[in-house]
């Protein structure tokens, strides 16, 4: 079955379409600057060229109709018609307590993502409107619902509780939620499929380290904890997010700097991060180069995010009674191999060991640690399209 998996932002579309019996990618796109002027698709069939197609794009619906007129076009698109999508995959940011795994979207479930979007306001909307657009243009076309929150609906009460009133939790349902859950979902299953043991029988810390990034404690093949919390904001030190930090901070510098709160979500979520301690880039190329060239604030602002991810890997460590492996994923994760070896060097006392030659890869699945190693250290390459498109095929088989 051909399975189209969209993943909606408030102004662009990112779609691949998988086939599910071969799990290849048939063909994978972005539609950018839906609802502002120049709008743009740029669209890619498995072994033809890529094209780019300028127009605007004034509403989802229009760019959904693109995406089908790209995958069905003679020259660049990879299918006759529409007849020959079988499911389409949503990714949906935020499930609430409501979701602890994917769903064939209802009315119900629709109404549910819509009670959910206080929780994460500028992303369920959104991923509403990629639902709505694709009913509207394949009706009838079974879609399913895949929450980046959902796997990590096992963590136990003491995981996910603030130390607030406890009427915040009851009123607002203010808790830790995490995301990252198809990404944590689907690596701690490879790895231990890569070693050929059960995820049941090991305790997996998953370190999904992109733009965004999270760490997840796997235990048994459950989640129990996770970086992130109500929203992306908590946690690691990320691309522009700042973290962790103390929420004083907030009223100080909302005092300090006469900041409304919006401003100020808008600096720890957007200038924060490895951009705002570093002043050069959100990306860890820059700041490798920086930091080779002796920028000194380079080399701390990647010594405070090594340190960071220590920090948590030593956490979930004591939240799981042990570790098994530690598994590394997503952009900085797959390919950032200084970084791997930074954070090794905090984990000694674990009893792991990273084989530096083994270190020396990007973007591919390996054992990183040395045989005598306690943990086995991995790269573990994330697919969250992948894992939407596996879970689609799973709801319709059920079907
Ligand atoms: P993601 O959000 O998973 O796409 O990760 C994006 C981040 O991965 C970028 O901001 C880069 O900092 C990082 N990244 C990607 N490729 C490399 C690389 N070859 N070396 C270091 N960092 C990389």
């Amino acid at each position: 079955m051909k399975i189209l998996v969209i993943n909606c932002g408030s102004s662009s579309l990112k779609y691949q379409l998988i086939d599910s019996d071969t799990e290849q990618v048939l063909a994978k796109g972005l539609c950018e600057r839906i609802g502002i002027e120049g709008g743009c698709l740029t669209h890619q069939g498995a072994g033809k060229e890529k094209v780019t197609i300028q127009k605007d794009m004034p509403e989802h619906t229009v760019a959904v109709q693109m995406v089908i007129e790209a995958l069905t076009d003679k020259e660049h698109g990879v299918i006759a018609s529409l007849d020959e999508i079988g499911a389409v995959g949503h990714r949906i940011v935020h499930g609430g307590e409501k979701f602890a795994g994917s769903v064939i979207v209802t009315d119900e479930v629709v109404q549910a993502i819509e009670e959910c979007a206080d929780l994460a306001p500028l992303h369920n909307p959104a991923n509403l409107i990629g639902i709505r657009s694709c009913e509207k243009i394949m009706p009838g076309v079974l879609q399913a619902a895949v929450f980046d929150t959902a796997f990590h609906q096992t963590m136990p009460k003491k995981a996910y509780l603030y130390g607030l009133p406890y009427e915040y939790y009851e009123k607002y349902k203010v808790r830790r939620y995490g995301f990252h859950g198809t990404s944590h979902d689907f690596v701690s299953a490879r790895a231990a499929q890569i070693l050929g043991k059960d995820r049941k029988d090991l305790r997996i810390i998953v370190c999904h380290l992109g733009n965004g990034a999270s760490i997840s404690a796997v235990k048994y093949g459950e989640s129990v904890d996770t970086s992130m919390g109500l929203t992306p904001l908590e946690g690691l030190i990320m691309g522009t997010r700042c973290g962790d930090i103390d929420p004083a901070v907030v009223s100080f510098l909302g005092e300090k700097e006469q900041l409304s709160y919006q401003e100020l979500s808008d600096v720890m979520n957007k200038k924060s991060g490895v951009l705002g301690m570093s002043g050069i880039s959100s990306d860890f190329r820059d700041l490798g180069a920086a930091a080779d060239q002796g920028d000194e604030r380079a080399k701390m602002t990647l010594d405070a995010y090594a340190y960071r991810v220590a920090k948590y890997i030593g956490a979930y460590t004591a939240a799981m009674g042990g570790v098994d492996v530690i598994a590394f994923t997503a952009g900085v994760g797959e390919n950032n191999i200084s970084m791997r070896e930074m954070i090794g060097e905090y984990l000694g006392f674990l009893g792991t060991k990273v084989d530096h030659e083994k270190n020396n890869l990007r973007g591919e699945e390996a054992v990183i640690s040395t045989p005598e190693s306690r943990v086995s250290m991995m790269v573990v390459p994330t697919n969250e399209e992948l894992a939407i498109a596996r879970e689609t095929l799973r709801l319709v088989r059920k079907q």
